[in-house]
């Protein structure tokens, strides 16, 4: 058999992900996971559009939205009241294909990507787990416990996407410093008396805060909220404890319960994600708090970074150092994440009177004003959205051409016959251009193999912060690489010599 390029260990989504990426690039890859079958619970539910872009580029995010519900609204009540509404259908409009929060149940969506595994050949390797790791001949030895027995798995490299509690990251000596929020939350997945309500619904109070949304198509709603007093130290609590609490603050009568769970958030990021041949990824480099639903999200933009890397180093087009870009691309983007959520949730959380007059007061007065504003909307969006994320101090992110640096993500825009994403496929480097492309740069391309779009310049793309026949490199993931005004060719000349790139025919 072969030796294995590249062993994932772990199956969700951001293991999947990893895979499908490597799959449709040809790489040899073993995907495992120690559970016996996949995932049955809805876990995270906010699919963002910076990972439906991510889909697109690999050509399945008009099925994921499919199978998908677009939330349409975000209602903040106080005391039973609305006191703000946000509509969040248009609310990244102009910014993205994908202007909306998508709700999709987690089984829903890891059996979907499951299947898209599949059509490109390769299988999860369920009941096999990962047991122990050291160094290989060419890489990294896995000992893997599986039904048959023990097996010893040589590969070249190897990423682990398992979870929280990764046995990878601890074979790596690596640490998870952070800590756990005092609060103990439960989530329930129910079925409501009367029409399911289709908007997310904060519910702020003094006392606690609830959220309601809709979980799947079959009319069940998710119930999010904090144990109250008294219930926080029980070993087990039912939902029955928390009925009155939660059907008062959110407005509902439960008539029947799907799931219910208690547990406690944490906020921790690995002290590395990497050591030699051997990656983390996903909720195993990193957890914080589900405000803004953000882990899942997370989890998927470190496999798709890790993957277009791991995928050119593997077929020969790009030097092996274009891997050490990975850590401090998405550790940056993990470390103020979690500080972020950290900030927002110990403030929406909290027991001291700081939080309680920020539920009961601050929020529902500033919120409804705030949220009319369109600068703020927009803001939120990007954030929320992941389409914000930007790498401009990572070792590929070179120059700058109008409001945009090296690092960014490509703005989206409409175009003549499509719009800037569309040439974009996850297989390889692209140039795109804004204006007249001269001759020298059109043949240096050409003589590369590297693919230019050129568009015809307008109003719009000076609004994105494009400049005008400024020419920007494009990494397989659409993030800017190189952005240079001039269109010098000895820049992209340079540019691919310094990382050992091969642009050739995409793979
Ligand atoms: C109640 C709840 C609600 C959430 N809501 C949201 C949300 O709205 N939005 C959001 O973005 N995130 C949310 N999250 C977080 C989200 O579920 C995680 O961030 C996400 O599952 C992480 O994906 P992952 O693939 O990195 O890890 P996991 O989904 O944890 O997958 C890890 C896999 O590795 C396997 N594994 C573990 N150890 C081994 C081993 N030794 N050998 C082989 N396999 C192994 C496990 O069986 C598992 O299948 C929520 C989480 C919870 C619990």
């Amino acid at each position: 058999m072969p030796q294995t390029q590249v062993l994932i260990v772990g199956a969700g989504p951001t293991g999947l992900v990893l895979a499908i990426q490597l799959a449709r690039r040809g790489i040899a890859c073993r995907i495992i996971d120690r559970a016996s079958g996949p995932g049955e619970a809805s876990r995270a539910m906010a699919v963002h559009a910076r990972t439906l872009e991510f889909y697109r580029q690999f050509g399945f995010a008009e099925r994921v939205v499919a199978a998908g519900i677009p939330m349409a609204a975000l209602r903040l009540r106080e005391a039973g009241r609305e006191v703000a509404r946000l509509d969040l259908g248009a609310l990244g409009a102009g910014e993205s294909r994908y202007p909306f929060i998508l709700s999709l149940p987690q089984d829903e969506h890891e059996a979907l990507l499951g299947r898209q595994l599949v059509a490109l050949g390769v299988r999860v390797e369920w009941g096999v787990a990962l047991r122990a790791l050291a160094k290989g001949p060419d890489g990294v030895r896995a000992t893997l416990a599986t039904p048959a027995g023990e097996e010893s798995c040589d590969a070249a490299w190897l990423c682990g996407c398992d979870g929280a509690h990764s046995r990878v990251r601890q074979a790596l000596g690596l640490g998870f410093p952070g800590g756990t929020y005092a609060q103990r939350f439960y989530v329930a997945d129910v079925a409501i008396d009367g029409p399911p309500r289709p908007d997310i619904e904060a519910n702020l109070a003094a006392q606690g805060l609830a959220l309601l949304f809709p979980v799947r198509r079959t009319g069940m709603q998710r119930v999010i909220g904090i144990l109250p007093p008294g219930l926080g130290d029980r070993e087990a609590v039912e939902f029955e404890a928390i009925r009155p609490t939660a059907e008062a603050m959110l407005g509902i009568s439960v008539a029947r319960v799907n799931w219910f769970s208690t547990y406690h958030v944490h906020h921790r990021v690995a002290a590395g994600f990497r050591r030699g041949r051997a990656f983390l990824a996903g909720d195993a480099g990193h957890i914080h708090s589900p405000a803004g639903g953000q882990g899942m999200n997370t989890g998927i933009g470190d496999a798709v970074n890790l993957g277009w890397k791991l995928a050119e180093v593997l077929r020969g087009r790009a030097a092996e150092s274009l891997l050490d870009s990975y850590e401090p691309e998405r550790i940056g983007f993990a470390r103020s994440l979690v500080a972020t959520t950290d900030r927002a949730f110990t403030a929406m959380v909290g027991t001291g009177l700081g939080s309680r007059l920020l539920r009961s007061l601050v929020l529902p007065r500033l919120a409804p004003p705030l949220l009319g504003i369109g600068p703020v909307r927009r803001r939120l969006f990007r954030t929320v959205s992941q389409i914000h994320i930007a790498y401009p101090d990572s070792p590929l992110s070179e120059g700058r051409a109008g409001a945009l640096p090296a690092g960014a993500r490509l703005p989206f825009l409409e175009v003549p016959g499509g719009d800037s994403h569309a040439p974009l496929d996850g297989r390889g480097w692209r140039l795109q251009l804004h204006g007249e492309a001269a001759p020298p740069l059109v043949a240096v391309a050409a003589e590369l193999g590297l693919k230019l779009d050129a568009f015809p310049w307008s109003a719009a793309a000076g609004r994105a912060g494009l400049a005008r026949d400024a020419a920007y490199l494009l990494r397989p993931d659409g993030h800017v690489g190189l952005a240079w005004a001039g269109q010098d060719p000895a820049r992209l000349r340079a540019y691919a010599a310094r990382h050992g790139l091969r642009f050739g025919a995409a793979g």
